[in-house]
């Protein structure tokens, strides 16, 4: 089946009762056991409308099992904890989003987990590696610089050492980057933004071998970040147009980052589909679309001043809807990472973060236009 077949017709299953063609929305939370093996429980995330929703996520990453939570941090935090005990030592990028870093500063040390922020380069998070690293954690493309990764070569290293390879694939989505059948152990989205894509959704999702899944959805069920069941069936329609959504914003992406590129205002375009970003190579060899994702920084107009000429686009603190939607992040995502961080990453006060659409690109170059130049 080819991927567009897979978003309709994979997971989900029919209404035996009516023969209803759309997965039934099973919404108790309390199951008879007598007679049976099943202990279906939404906290232990077996019910049908999580099976249903992880079998499409887990045929659209090509990977082998999977859990869906109620929001991407909760995905995150769990699986790292799952993976990470005390007197462990994780190599983590230190490009990547705002939550996580925040997460990762303000908790694994107390935890009694080490760890290591390196710059974005395979090279430098194999020189990281200790003797007690347990877990490598990227991010490709990242929030907001889009700024790529070598991820082949990042799983070289993981299996060649034995440490596991944990990805946070939001921005790339599963239909432009599949970081499992390059080698990545672990796949994460934060389902909000692109496998929601109507910004009416909340959720996360993990991805992995049948093994790792196991342990992530273990300590998933202490946790208790699940998803409910209305929310699981919201996801898996959602994804019934996940490659048609992607494709259009994709493309409408690469045609505002043209655009922009050649505009005089501005002074700067990170977007992994043109030659200009260090990226390019790497991005077109394991990505089969750049992206829907961009970020840029203007000459002499304020962040602010700009977001508020706008008219049709409209600034949010999320992403990935079939809105365009635009923020700064160092007000927004990236407001809890330090100044000094957000300098040295890269993060100027003046950038701005677009999340393209699946609006007429003219409409959405005449309304960027428009508020370039003040007319
Ligand atoms: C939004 C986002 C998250 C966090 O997801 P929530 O659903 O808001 O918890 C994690 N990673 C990336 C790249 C994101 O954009």
């Amino acid at each position: 089946m080819n991927t567009d077949t897979k978003c309709i017709h994979t997971g989900g299953f029919p209404d035996t009762q009516t023969r209803g063609i759309n997965t039934p929305i099973f919404t108790s939370s309390a199951y008879e056991y007598l007679d049976t093996d099943a202990r279906l429980y939404q906290r232990y995330f077996n019910t049908p409308n999580h099976e249903a929703v992880v079998k499409k996520i887990c045929e659209l990453e090509g990977a082998e099992d999977g859990v869906v939570f109620s929001s991407g941090m909760a995905a995150i935090s769990t699986t790292l904890l799952a993976l990470l005990s005390s007197g462990d030592h994780a190599v983590v990028q230190d490009e990547i989003y705002g939550g996580s870093h925040a997460f990762i500063e303000e908790h694994f040390k107390r935890l009694g987990i080490s760890f290591t922020f390196v710059r974005m380069d395979a090279q430098a998070i194999e020189e990281a590696v200790t003797s007690k690293t347990r877990v490598i954690y990227v991010e490709s493309p990242t929030n907001p610089l889009l700024g790529v990764i070598d991820l082949r070569r990042v799983a070289e290293i993981g299996k060649r050492k034995g440490i596991l390879t944990v990805i946070d694939n939001t921005f790339a989505t599963p239909i432009n980057q599949n970081p499992f059948r390059l080698g990545i152990d672990v796949v994460l989205h934060s389902g909000t933004k692109y496998l929601g894509g109507h910004s009416d959704l909340y959720c996360g999702v993990a991805v992995a071998g049948k093994d790792i899944a196991a342990r992530i959805r273990k300590t998933a069920s202490h946790f208790g970040g699940s998803l409910n069941a209305m929310s699981c069936y919201l996801l898996e329609r959602s994804l019934k147009t996940l490659a048609l959504r992607v494709e259009r914003q994709t493309q409408n992406a690469l045609g505002i980052a043209g655009f922009l590129e050649k505009h005089s205002t501005v002074a700067k375009v990170n977007y992994p589909g043109l030659e200009s970003h260090p990226g390019y190579k790497i991005a077109g060899r394991q990505m089969s679309g750049y992206g829907a994702m961009l970020s840029f920084e203007l000459k002499d107009l304020r962040a602010i001043d700009f977001m508020k000429r706008l008219g049709l686009i409209k600034a949010t603190l999320s992403l990935g809807g079939v809105e365009t939607t635009i923020c700064d992040p160092a007000t927004t995502s990236h407001q809890k990472v330090s100044g000094e961080v957000r300098k040295r990453l890269g993060i100027s006060d003046n950038l701005l973060r677009l999340s393209v659409g699946i609006e007429s690109p003219e409409d959405l170059i005449a309304d960027i236009q428009q508020a370039l130049e003040g007319k």
